[in-house]
């Protein structure tokens, strides 16, 4: 930016009162002549500002107009420079809009940003405006516009009254989430607080420009501040800085525990980890990095009134803090405070005056206001890249996707981030998250690797990237939005890692591992047809959770003997409105063709907890996974379950074979009320009898399996939630996804406890949870006399490969033992290596 400050371009010779010009042409020859004569702009600079009028609308409103030269023009200029033509009785600018202060600018380059600032804030103190239109002193017009416009940099080097020294005690140095309680703090105080690093300051309320300092951990900073009350406010913006310590340490502590957990499975010979996230479906994939939010599309330049632009920016921005607000409260409740900071931080960039300063000189010299901000955003992030410190370069990546959200408010068609403008080449697809129904929507012809900066692996995104056999990496933190388009990446789903820029012997490690993988697979594909029949002839049936009826062939191709959990909520996540009946029926009898006489469990609505549904407007509550999910929901709302269960009985009657179960059942009254429902249905429709069975997803259900069984007709066991629920770990949680292990002892005991209490009664006990799709798990589910196990289809063949090579009875004692160990670790050392198994089997 200049350095010439406002007062510098704006002198009093460059003011002229009580003028009256006949009208607007008048107006801006006048204001021309007084740059004129100031040597600030050739004569022919008058007649290039007369030009721009026939292009652009100049009038900024409330009696401000900013006429200036056209910029194939800027070589007229000689020197910067602003004039005040003060017309009290108003010059017509357009129809209807009268011009007071008509304030034309000459610049080179954005030197007249700070004026144009000022203004923007003129604006909206009409009371100033009004008597500046009258004034009789132009030194209050002088004033009035030089007042309050942003520090020069370079001129204030100076510390203010009132000093300490703080050292920076954070050991990833002043990274934005800490900038941004900086920000805040300071703008909490009346006094004015700045920021000094050897000759460069920074105004603390400035997140950009306390970031623009680069501090590094252990460097010595002068903090100072001046006005009302400074010696507290320095005081109190000293102890936030330093109370910030603590969390840095605790999050620097964690990323290296994170960094030092050994690696199981593939290791590459050279590549550093670059991001260390949670592995949320295994495997190994080779890509060009492409990040969903980038919207690389152009950005038309519409121009339209000035006044309109600034109003739809000024919505837009207003708009843009609500929704972010609403995206950190969100994560806040979902992830924690310190991952909902990101959003905070995000939020900050939108005060930054200067990036909306540029967008309003862009505005200002015609440009519309898509075009204008858009590159406004890309300019600022220049800077920032330019400054080759990484800090700064990560601020570009956020307000580069900051910039999107403003964008897509100011029209929703350049909203960007489509999963239409995939590249050709295979990618692995970088998102801050994914709804399920992008992930489902993902063609895994482009898309070969899936790395998300939230989430966690039980979430639904994690399991549909398993279903679509899609290596991912959850929880990856916002470090992973700020990686580079266009490199090429190595994602490992099982570590959940993600290598930058790796070398020749890092590939070639990577694709003989793929090769060697491969080969295993084959194997495993040759049995899958095969029952899942142990070496010693204990069989336990294998079903695929499966949701539509396209999906069924693929599942079968599997090796998959029916669909053992249809979630059919995703009927309803996946559109915008609540599926009729008729719908219902014809999907529910359409999964039954697809499997021929194969049995299909589907489950009832299970809304709530991680599955919310716009449309359906349920109250919002402070605790999901505990409030009104699942069956709580059916028995709440007859027009959610009664429509569903007509669906269901009509297929039957049509001959489907499938049976149905509640989802989060707690107690006994709601499944007898289910019953009552389902028998009040199927009598009214003269359907046959079908099996109504639970899941069991909650530690009430298990502990008391013995007397549920007496009212189900089969059991199917929820391993995500019940971990959930039994762990008190939402399984959302990415801080603790690495500890909600369904391999706990005591997920396992009530595992059992299920068992033995369908026995009691003759039920069958099935798992639709992700432990039976782990090969491992499926082998001591099996062992805890499991008769069922249904996984997303693609686990299939490494499940029942597993299962083959398997003694029951070895199971059973392997499973005896698992309930033995004290911790999950414990359990997974159970587990005998791949190469041993292998040797087995052969
Ligand atoms: C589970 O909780 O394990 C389960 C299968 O249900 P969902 O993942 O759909 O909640
Ligand atoms: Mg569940």
């Amino acid at each position: 930016m200049s350095s010439e400050s406002p007062a510098a371009l704006l002198s009093s010779g460059l003011v002229r009162l009580a003028a009256a010009p006949a009208d607007k042409a008048a107006a801006i020859r006048e204001a021309a002549q007084l740059l004129i004569a100031a040597g600030c702009v050739d004569a022919a600079y008058a007649e290039s500002m007369q030009r721009r009028e026939a292009v652009a609308n100049t009038f900024l409103g409330h009696g401000v107009a900013i006429p200036h030269g056209l910029g194939e023009d800027r070589h007229r200029v000689r020197s910067n420079g602003i004039a005040v033509l003060q017309v009290p009785g108003g010059v017509e600018w357009n129809p209807g809009q009268r011009a007071q202060l008509v304030v034309a600018i000459a610049a080179q380059s954005d030197a007249h940003i700070a004026i144009l600032r000022r203004l923007t804030r003129l604006m909206q103190d009409e009371a100033r405006l009004a008597a500046l239109a009258t004034t009789t002193q132009a030194q209050d017009i002088i004033e009035a516009l030089a007042q309050d416009s942003a520090p020069e940099p370079a001129a204030a080097v100076a510390d203010l009254a009132e000093c300490a020294e703080w050292t920076v005690a954070y050991p990833a140095g002043l990274h934005a989430r800490p900038a941004t309680r900086w920000a805040e703090t300071a703008r909490g105080c009346a006094a004015r607080l700045q920021v000094r690093s050897g000759d460069q300051v920074a105004d603390a309320r400035n997140m950009v420009a306390l970031l623009q300092l680069g501090l590094h951990a252990g460097e010595r900073v002068v903090v100072s501040a001046e006005g009302p009350q400074a010696a507290a406010a320095l005081a109190r913006f000293i102890s936030v800085i330093d109370g910030l310590s603590a969390q840095e340490h605790a999050d620097a502590e964690q990323a290296a525990r994170r960094a030092a957990t050994p690696v199981q499975g593939w290791t590459p010979p050279q590549a550093q980890a670059a991001i260390i996230g949670i592995g949320a479906s295994p495997g190994l994939a080779i890509g060009v990095i492409h990040r969903l939010a980038s919207a690389d599309a152009p950005v038309p330049d519409q121009p339209q009134a000035l006044a309109d632009g600034g109003a739809r920016l000024h919505a837009a921005l207003t708009a843009t803090r609500l929704q972010l607000k609403a995206v950190a409260d969100d994560t806040a409740r979902r992830l924690g405070e310190a991952d909902a900071a990101i959003f905070k931080a995000q939020a900050e960039l939108l005060n930054d005056t200067d990036l909306i300063t540029l967008a309003c000189q862009l505005m200002v010299e015609g440009h519309g206001v898509a075009w204008a901000w858009q590159q406004a955003v890309e300019r600022m992030a220049a800077k920032l890249s330019a400054l080759g410190n990484t800090v700064l370069a990560a601020r570009a990546a956020d307000l580069r996707d900051v910039g999107r959200r403003v964008l897509a408010q100011i029209d929703p068609a350049l909203a960007g981030g489509s999963l239409a403008d995939l590249p050709e080449q295979a990618c692995i697809l970088l998102a801050s998250d994914l709804s399920p129904s992008d992930t489902a929507n993902l063609d895994p012809a482009r898309v070969v690797g899936l790395a998300t900066a939230q989430g966690g692996p039980t979430s639904h995104t994690a399991i549909l990237a398993r279903t679509l056999g899609l290596p991912a990496l959850v929880a990856g933190g916002a470090a992973l939005l700020e990686l580079a388009e266009g490199s090429t990446a190595i994602v490992d789903g099982a570590s959940g890692r993600l290598y930058l820029d790796p070398s020749a012997a890092d590939l070639a490690a990577a694709r003989d591992y793929l090769v060697a993988q491969q080969r295993i697979r084959q194997r495993e594909a040759e049995q899958r047809s095969q029952p899942a029949r142990t070496r010693d002839g204990h069989t336990l049936d294998i079903g695929a959770n499966v949701n539509l009826p396209e999906q069924v062939a693929l599942a079968l191709s599997q090796g998959a003997e029916g669909v053992g959990l249809m979630r059919t909520e995703f009927l309803f996540l996946e559109r915008g409105s609540t599926p009729s009946e008729d719908e219902q029926y014809a999907i529910y009898r359409a999964m039954a063709q697809a499997l021929g006489g194969r049995p299909l469990v589907v489950r009832a609505l299970d809304i709530g907890g991680d599955k919310q549904v716009a449309h359906l407007e349920l109250p919002r509550e402070d605790n999901p996974f505990l409030g009104v999910r699942g069956a709580r929901l059916l028995l709440r709302r007859a027009d959610l379950l009664e429509p569903q269960l007509r669906a269901l009985y009509r297929a039957a009657r049509d001959g489907a074979r499938l049976s149905i179960m509640f989802p989060m059942i707690t107690s006994v009254p709601e499944i007898l009320r289910l019953r009552d429902i389902c028998e009040r249905i199927r009598s009214e429709l003269a359907a046959p009898q079908i099996e109504l069975g639970i899941m069991i997803e909650v530690p009430a259900a298990a502990v008391q399996a013995d007397v549920l069984a007496r009212h189900a007709d089969f059991f199917s066991i929820g391993t995500n939630d019940l971990t959930q629920y039994t762990l008190a770990i939402d399984r959302q949680n990415p801080e603790l996804a690495a500890e909600a292990d369904s391999l706990h002892p005591a997920v396992l005991r009530l595992i059992r406890a299920t068992v033995d209490g369908a026995r009691r009664h003759g039920r069958w006990v099935g798992v639709c949870g992700g432990l039976a799709g782990e090969a491992f798990g499926a082998t001591l589910l099996a062992g805890l006399g499991v008769d069922e196990l249904s996984m997303t289809p693609r686990d299939i063949p490494a499940v029942k490969a597993r299962l083959r090579a398997s003694d029951y009875a070895t199971l059973q004692q392997l499973a005896a033992r698992a309930l033995d160990c004290e911790t999950a670790a414990e359990v997974r050392a159970l587990d005998l290596p791949e190469a041993l198994l292998e040797g087995a089997a052969a």
